[in-house]
């Protein structure tokens, strides 16, 4: 026993990457010191009760899989290699803290709140067993917390303010980029009966997922080496990135317009701060390019912004006791909602970008405007939350804080309130694909309607459904609501709420003048301190 070398383990969560991996490179530093004394082991936790109740669909797991099986391969080069420990953290902690004579344990922090609650209890449990804990935030460009911090405590409502204050954060170098990565060889010294126990291997896909029937084609593989390599072909076309507009990108062009990186960023496979380095780099040597917000940096500071927002607030995925939500009377309806997740509802453009996310795991960014207006406030008057569901069992990049953030924006809830604009679910599709090509894909029922009427497909008369060889009401569906008038009736629901979230708003700080004139003493002495 006296002669089992000091573990150090860095616990790998999201950051699914070697390279820009502070964490990471904190643990390996330590091992590196004295290579006689300390050994390795990067960790993932499989908990297999998360798998009964987290609402991951069949291809984000595959995603996960690939991921892990690449962080493996890539820990290999490195002369490691990745041990996956089946378990609950808070369990598997303590066994693993006595059994491999654990001394440090590194991290990259995480805002989520399950994640906050978790990696609490595991710090505390490592503190019992005299382990030291390093936490690193890296899955940002700016740490959330920082940035608060530099805002009084209080999250910046706005991209504008957002940026005011990220703009005085300098931001760190990434680590370790990975063309320098073999430079970071650690001495493989853990003994090789545990270098190659199979109980720690990466999941097989069928540990992960029970009906394989439920994947779709596999556009987008999972893992670092994908993300830097999908990263590296984009950052070579210089005309792409410096002219990049997110308005002039299109929904429903049959390949994507704009990067699908999320996914890599989500997981952590390729790094925020790398591809906000990168990016600089072609930007300054290109000084005419196009800027924030709308610029793919632009992009980049969107993620930053609802990062910084959702880590102010443990409600932040929820409608009740969100401070940045306004509270609206959505109603509950169940057909609706299954009609809408699964590409139903009788508006061809809105049922092709639903059946295209359940098919492939990624749609644009202006589709999930068009869906997400439509399922809310623009005409099923169903609330975000329903959608943020669908969307999180649904969408390879689905993320706590973006998923919120943005769906709590599309239903002019929080950060935008211009809740009048509502995308028309035929028009919109129209301007960028008039021909129909995205709907042909996606709905092949529709795929002989032609230009004119595919959007609209109830303009067809009943003679020209059948000559079309699609019957609406037999083989697609009637459209389940009238957008011309529906949207009417929730616009005047909408400025209803509006009032009334005023309303209590005023009320509030009315309550708050009230109490500060009843009782100057204590608030004067607030304002010594
Ligand atoms: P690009 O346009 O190439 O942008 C580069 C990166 O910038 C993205 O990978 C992403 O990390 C970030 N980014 C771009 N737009 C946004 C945005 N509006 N908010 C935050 N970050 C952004 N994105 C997620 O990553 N996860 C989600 O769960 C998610 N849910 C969404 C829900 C709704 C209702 C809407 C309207 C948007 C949601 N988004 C989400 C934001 C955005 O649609 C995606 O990040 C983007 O479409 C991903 O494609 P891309 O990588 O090609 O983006």
């Amino acid at each position: 026993m006296s002669t089992q070398k000091r573990t150090v383990i860095h616990w790998f969560r999201k950051g699914l990457r070697v390279h820009d991996n502070p964490a990471l490179i904190k643990a390996c530093d330590t091992v590196r010191s004295n290579p006689t004394v300390y050994c390795l082991r990067p960790i993932f936790i499989l908990d297999p009760d998360l798998l009964k109740w987290l609402k991951v669909g069949a291809n984000r797991w595959r995603f996960l899989q690939e991921s892990l099986q690449q962080l493996h391969e890539n820990l290999t080069k490195i002369n490691s290699r990745l041990y996956v420990v089946r378990g609950n953290p808070t369990t598997v902690f303590p066994k693993i803290f006595e059994n491999w004579n654990v001394v440090q344990l590194t991290f990259e922090t995480d805002i989520e709140p399950y994640s906050v609650k978790r990696d609490n209890d595991v710090e505390v449990k490592a503190f019992e067993h005299g382990v030291m804990v390093y936490q690193f935030a890296s899955h940002t460009i700016y740490n959330p917390q920082l940035v608060l911090q530099k805002n009084g405590d209080k999250a910046p409502v706005t991209y504008q303010k957002f940026m005011s204050i990220v703009e005085k954060i300098k931001v760190s170098a990434a680590l370790d980029v990975p063309e320098k990565l073999p430079k970071a060889t650690i001495p493989s010294n853990d003994s090789e009966e545990n270098q190659n126990n199979k109980c720690y291997d990466v999941p097989a896909l069928n540990e992960l997922i029970s009906d394989k029937s439920l994947l779709g084609p596999r556009k987008f593989p999972g893992g670092e080496t994908e993300g830097l390599n999908r990263l590296k072909r984009y950052l070579k076309d210089t005309e792409y990135i410096c002219t990049f507009e997110k308005p002039n990108t299109s929904p429903n062009s049959l390949e994507p317009s704009t990067t699908v990186l999320s996914p890599y960023l989500k997981f952590g496979c390729l790094s925020s701060r790398l591809f906000f380095h990168k990016l600089n780099e072609v930007l300054k040597k290109n000084p005419k390019h196009s800027k924030p917000p709308t610029s793919l940096l632009g992009q980049l500071m969107w993620r930053e912004f609802y990062y910084t927002a959702a880590a102010s607030d443990p409600n932040f995925d929820k409608m009740i006791g969100n401070k940045f939500s306004y509270q609206i009377p959505w109603q509950e309806n169940k057909t609706y909602l299954e009609a809408w997740s699964h590409g139903k509802t009788g508006y061809p453009f809105i049922d092709a970008i639903m059946r295209q996310l359940r098919q492939e795991g990624w749609i644009h960014h202006l589709a999930r405007h068009a869906v997400a207006c439509f399922l809310t406030r623009g005409d099923l008057w169903i609330s975000w939350e329903e959608g943020q569901k669908v969307f999180e069992e649904l969408l390879l990049d689905a993320d706590w804080a973006l998923n919120a953030g943005n769906w709590m924006w599309l239903s002019a809830s929080a950060f935008f309130y211009k809740y009048f604009r509502v995308y028309s679910p035929v028009a919109f599709g129209k301007k960028t694909d008039p021909e129909g090509k995205y709907i042909k894909k996606y709905c092949p029922e529709l795929k002989n309607y032609p230009a004119g009427i595919i959007y609209e497909p109830w303009k067809a008369s009943l003679n020209s459904q059948k000559e079309y060889g699609c019957v609406l009401g037999k083989d697609y569906p009637n459209r389940i609501v009238i957008h011309e008038t529906i949207h009417k009736e929730n616009l005047s629901k909408m400025a209803e709420a509006y009032k009334l979230n005023k309303q209590l708003k005023d009320n509030v700080n009315d309550t708050s003048k009230k109490r500060k004139i009843e009782n100057p003493k204590s608030s004067s002495k607030k304002m010594k301190k």
